[in-house]
């Protein structure tokens, strides 16, 4: 019979395994089933925006449909070398809110910390895609202690979110000292962890992984589902092993013109993250401005079509709220339908989700 130690060696070669079969670096694209002018082009966008996948996620693709929703997201298009007037660097303002490297304090009582900005898979339409390049780095301890020093500094702070580069990209002896620095912060009452591990390479939610994590802290993993293509049994078994480990599952997803934009693919993607991984539907975020994603960004009018169509069809419990990232700091607003229509002192007229306008009038203690 294995014994542990040989079952956590078998799941570590397992994810690295897959990372190394994948494409890591922009010669790999060679080996990819693409048409020669589609190859060139990908080169070309690979300079602006790094360009990487496992091959379990590479082998989700239907290579013979060009507009395939897998594909669009990690393999590079020339409308990525094309800059619309009004797109942005740093889209949210990571930078102007950055008062220590490494760490963004936006909102008083949460703060985002990268540890890395290196990711297992380099998703076209990321919003950090600059600092990803620009910055790059990996994880080393000393680069981590300023934004830790910030973290004691503040009592604030309740929260801090782990963000990308993607945190699991990390190997467990580093997410372990990650952890533990953090929790021994008294102030800090919740972990978060931002990733696209689960979704691209599922393999690496490993015991090890789960250990790594387990601690004083609440753990919310936030994942990126963009598509119900990217639910399959390896992606079940990572949420089960994420769940059965007691933390909490969110999900953020991207709106993408020809990614998800009907209404079909995001109520199947909502139900299958709820119903099959225990994901509750989070946010459904806006595009944001980050250079060279005109060509995936939907209007706020289509979104907000959408997101009340959702409304119509699926439970609250399945409902992501839809929302926009403002730029310059203003965070996260949400975009969705408003049902009320009027309002005379107690009376409100609010339409209902038959389009049916009532009359609700508000009764109110003195
Ligand atoms: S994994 Fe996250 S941080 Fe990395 S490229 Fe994708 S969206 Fe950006």
């Amino acid at each position: 019979m294995p014994n542990l130690k040989d079952a956590t060696r078998a799941a570590d070669t397992a994810w690295q395994d897959d990372v190394r079969a994948g494409v890591r670096h922009v010669r790999d694209l060679a080996s990819l089933p693409l048409l020669a002018a589609e190859r060139e082009a990908a080169q070309a966008a690979a300079t602006l925006h790094k360009v990487r996948a496992p091959k379990s996620y590479l082998d989700l693709i239907d290579w013979n449909d060009p507009a395939d929703p897998i594909r669009a997201q990690v393999i590079p298009s020339p409308e990525e070398m094309e800059e619309a007037e009004g797109e942005l660097g740093d889209p949210i303002a990571d930078h102007e809110f950055s008062p220590v490297p490494r760490l963004t304090h936006r909102h008083a009582d949460r703060v985002l910390l990268f540890p890395t900005y290196q990711c297992a898979v380099y998703c076209r339409f990321c919003f950090r895609k600059e600092s990803l390049t620009s910055i790059g780095r990996g994880y080393t301890r000393e680069a981590l202690e300023p934004a830790l020093a910030y973290i004691s500094g503040h009592s604030e702070i309740r929260e801090v979110i782990l963000t990308g580069g993607d945190p699991l990209s990390l190997q467990d002896t580093a997410l372990a000292e990650i952890r533990a620095r953090i929790e021994a912060i008294p102030h800090v009452r919740l972990l978060r962890i931002h990733t696209r591990v689960p979704v691209a390479l599922p393999s690496r939610i490993t015991p090890g992984l789960v250990a790594a994590l387990q601690g004083r802290l609440i753990v919310t993993v936030v994942t990126h589902f963009n598509h119900a293509r990217e639910i399959t049994d390896a992606t079940e078994a990572a949420c089960r092993t994420l769940r059965q480990a007691g933390f909490v599952l969110l999900n953020q997803s991207v709106l993408l013109k020809g990614v998800n934009d009907s209404v079909e693919v995001l109520e199947e993607l909502c139900r299958e993250l709820m119903y099959r991984l225990g994901i509750k539907p989070y946010y459904l975020h806006h595009g944001d401005l980050a250079r060279g994603m005109a060509h995936r960004r939907t209007t706020i009018a289509q979104g907000q079509a959408l997101a009340e169509a959702l409304r119509s069809r699926l439970s609250g419990i399945c409902n992501p709220v839809y929302v926009l990232d403002l730029p310059a700091g203003g965070g996260k607003v949400p975009l969705g339908p408003c049902h009320v229509e009027g309002q005379d002192g107690q009376s409100w007229r609010i339409r209902g989700l038959d389009g049916e306008v009532r009359t609700y009038r508000e009764v109110v203690g003195e």
